[in-house]
């Protein structure tokens, strides 16, 4: 199969091979060659020209913001085809696959929306002349995105760099290298001049190396680990081009004695186990107020013996598969750590029996008791379904306990004092916290990481800024 959008052209690449693997049941969906680094520069030089020659930085606001709108309807439009084809390639139950397709429509009309009336400054003058305050795009920007929701974070990526004027190089991650492809080709028929959004898929090492090194590239915005994000970071300060890095996390989810306790249940068990746990915000790390840490533990742990594992397309699947299988090998020795450092398995550790899952990466929900923080599976990312369960005493300690972690994506809390929630929200080290919720996201919404969680924030009005330059005017009135 062809898997590169050159220009207005789906073609093959002439990199490595890439297989996607349903991991619901194991079967092959495509194979594709990666772009190589002849590829990318054909693709480089086109975006170069688009931004040059297609007029789009020169357009008027309202008219990007025209396509932009058009591309929205062209996704929801084919909602159905886009949810599908991201379930096949990592295995998202179809529900979830259906509203990240909604979302990503959602996400093209936000930013049209910005575009359109997002105003220029006006700072004010300390000498006789008029100031002002433009915003440039950067010219071509390479999109680098991981696996576990294609649907949505290249939408959050292209959106706001094509809003700012910009050509994107959009690489997906290799194992879910379609839904971008689709996306691009809506984006063609709905009017975007060629060259402006191009999908190069491959691995990491040739095709995404190759990319961030690339001299057309001005700006790199990547989403993955944190390991590849410190990678990428280290070109993009070799070659002095700005890189925002969405990263990993190990997020807290904090329950105080005084919580509404049904509705933190809800919360800690969606907040860890709804994706499979491959969500960069997972609340992976439960810490529970030692007054009910036994009783709200072990209703935690029935809560997760009862979900259903089932497959991505039937309607009462509550976890689908991992991922990849290789993602579910690196969960398995993740609970084997634990069980090694003493942990206890309270609910999960292994695979479902069920036979219609046999075929598939299926791991059950996990919860771990019996560990201190300082254990592997309490300060490394699993990306996974695991739930390591930690008792706190008061705030000191708790707060304490939680900013020990390298990473500060998101936090949730817990508590009937908004005093208190007040006091722990400001004193938490993470980029999004969520009181008496979880997981809620809005794309009207900074989001980004303190710490190793990343630099810089998508989405939100910062989101567009992301993706643009200020530029100072100043205009002489002398004489
Ligand atoms: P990954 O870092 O392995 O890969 C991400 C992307 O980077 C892929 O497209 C990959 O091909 C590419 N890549 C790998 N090495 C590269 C290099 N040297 N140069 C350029 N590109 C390279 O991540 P993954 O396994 O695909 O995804 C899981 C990770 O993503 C988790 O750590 C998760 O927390 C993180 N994530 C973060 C967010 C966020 O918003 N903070 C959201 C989703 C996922």
């Amino acid at each position: 199969m062809d898997g590169l959008l050159i220009g207005d052209k789906v073609t093959g690449g002439s990199g490595a091979v890439l297989r996607s693997i349903n991991p619901a049941d194991g079967l092959t969906n495509y194979e594709i060659a990666g772009a190589n680094a002849a590829d990318i520069d054909r693709a480089a030089t086109l975006a170069q020209q688009a931004v040059r020659d297609a007029g789009w930085r020169k357009q008027k606001p309202h008219e990007r913001a025209r396509l932009l709108s058009r591309i929205a309807d062209a996704i929801a439009a084919n909602g159905e085809a886009l949810a599908r084809q991201q379930m096949i390639e990592n295995g998202k139950v179809l529900a979830e696959c259906r509203a990240q397709a909604a979302s990503a429509a959602a996400t093209f009309r936000y930013y049209a929306a910005a575009c359109e009336t997002m105003e220029a400054e006006t700072p004010p003058a300390r000498g006789n002349y008029f100031g002002q305050t433009v915003y440039e795009p950067y010219g071509v920007i390479v999109a680098i995105t991981p696996w576990n929701s294609p649907l949505t974070m290249e939408a959050q990526k292209i959106a706001p760099a094509l809003a700012a004027g910009n050509a994107v190089l959009l690489k997906p991650s290799e194992i879910t290298s379609g839904v971008g492809l689709i996306v691009a080709r809506l984006a063609l028929e709905a009017g975007l001049p060629p060259g402006l959004l191009q999908v190069l898929p491959g691995n990491g090492r040739e095709t995404g190396t190759a990319l961030v090194n690339h001299d057309a590239v001005r700006m790199i915005s990547f989403t993955g680990g944190t390991g590849t994000g410190r990678a990428i970071a280290a070109v993009a300060a070799l070659r002095l081009i700005p890189a925002a890095l969405e990263l990993g996390g190990k997020s807290p989810n904090i329950v105080f004695a005084d919580a509404d306790l049904d509705a933190a249940i809800e919360g800690v068990i969606g907040g860890i186990f709804e994706a499979t746990g491959q969500s960069c915000v997972a609340g992976s790390r439960l810490f529970v107020q030692r007054a009910i840490y036994s009783s709200f533990v072990e209703r935690i742990a029935a809560a997760a013996r009862g979900l259903r594992p089932g497959l991505p397309e039937s309607s009462g699947a509550q976890i689908g598969p991992l991922a990849s299988f290789a993602q579910r090998e690196r969960v398995e020795s993740f609970v084997a750590s634990a069980r090694e450092e003493g942990g206890q398995v309270l609910a999960g550790g292994q695979r479902p029996a069920d036979q219609a899952l046999q075929a598939g990466a299926f791991y059950l929900p996990t919860v771990i008791d019996g560990l201190s923080g300082a254990a592997t599976v309490c300060r490394e990312e699993i990306f996974g379904p695991v739930l390591a369960v930690l008792p706190f005493d008061g705030e000191d300690d708790l707060i304490a306990q939680v900013n020990e972690s390298v990473y500060g994506l998101a936090c949730g809390l817990w508590t009937a004092d908004y005093k208190r929630a007040w006091r722990v929200a400001r004193a938490i080290e993470a980029g999004t916290v969520w009181i008496n919720t979880y997981k809620q996201l809005s794309i009207a919404a900074p989001f980004g990481g303190f710490k190793q969680s990343g630099i810089g924030r998508e989405k939100g009005l910062s989101g567009l800024r992301l993706y643009q330059q200020a530029k100072s005017l100043y205009w002489g009135l002398d004489g």
